[in-house]
């Protein structure tokens, strides 16, 4: 039996929706649907400071608009028993000795050498705040990304270590993403190509918490006409939801997916046609696509 499809979108309510993001969704989801899977929202509200009031519900009234359909109701990376999971998780890397403790600045860490970081080899507490962080082994991790082809780096010489609980107690992304693409069931990830280097950090993590692994597709990302990533620092433009379709078909075709043939006039025909021509193969070894 075929295993079944679960993707997921899991954007960060640091900004409300904009094109950039609009698009890993749409992908996320046409391939979700293209095989006939699930397609699951994860709110990645990890970092209060950075949040953006209203963003959280305005990611989910955005999609709902636009007609993407939840299989499940959201998650909330903030929930209890989310950071409860983190929690659960970080206690065992450091009891399997896959961690240590850092209280350098980043101006202490800047020029250092990683296998030269003094904290790696300490066992005690620090006296003053401390991250901890992943002591990554040196080992060889290679993926296939579906879309970006063989990936393969020394996780300790070309990746390093990463925060997994951060000076301030805030969990980290990485740490985060593995736990609850594991909790989810998530089978394949469909995503923004900025996270690729990311991936080799969570290949490893979910080997040490025996999660399984799931496919990757690492979809180009959106740059201006400068070649910056579109995004809130960029002054991206939130999504305008007054014309539905428009917008869609917009960044259908940014996905390099061909025009219609004939434009779609309702929400119910876009998504029929969008899913049933999808092929992310079309994108296959772009990094980067100009609007
Ligand atoms: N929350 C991340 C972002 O908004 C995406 C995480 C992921 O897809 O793994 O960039």
């Amino acid at each position: 039996m075929e295993k079944p499809y679960i993707g997921r979108f899991a954007p960060t309510p640091t900004g409300k929706l904009h094109r950039g993001s609009l698009v890993a969704a749409l992908a996320s989801y046409c391939e979700a649907k293209k095989n006939n899977g699930q397609w699951l929202l994860r709110i990645e509200d990890l970092d209060p400071p950075r949040e953006v009031k209203g963003a959280s519900q305005s990611f989910i009234d955005t999609l709902t608009k636009l007609g993407f359909q939840l299989n499940q109701k959201a998650i909330y990376q903030s929930n209890k028993t989310r950071q409860h999971a983190y929690q659960k998780a970080l206690n065992q890397l450091i009891q399997e000795g896959h961690t240590y403790y850092c209280s350098c600045s980043r101006s202490e860490l800047k020029n250092t050498n990683i296998k030269d970081h003094k904290c790696r080899n300490k066992k005690s507490t620090p006296q003053k705040p401390y991250s901890i962080n992943l002591k990554a082994s040196d080992c060889i991790i290679k993926f296939k990304d579906r879309i970006q082809g063989n990936y393969i780096k020394n996780l300790l010489n070309d990746c390093g270590d990463c925060v997994l609980q951060r000076k301030d107690g805030l969990f980290s992304y990485q740490l985060a993403v593995v736990v609850d693409d594991s909790f989810q069931k998530v089978t394949d990830i469909v995503r923004g190509i900025d996270l690729i280097d990311s991936t080799p950090w969570q290949i490893y993590l979910n080997s040490l918490l025996n999660y399984p692994q799931p496919s990757y597709a690492h979809i180009p990302i959106l740059v201006n006409k400068t070649g910056q990533k579109l995004s809130k620092q960029t002054f991206a433009k939130e999504i305008d939801t007054e014309k539905p379709l428009e917008i869609l078909v917009n960044a259908y075709n940014l996905l390099l997916q061909n025009s219609f043939i004939t434009t779609p006039k309702t929400l119910h025909e876009f998504w029929n046609k969008a899913i049933s021509q999808w092929n992310i193969n079309k994108l296959d070894n772009i990094q980067s696509i100009q609007v």
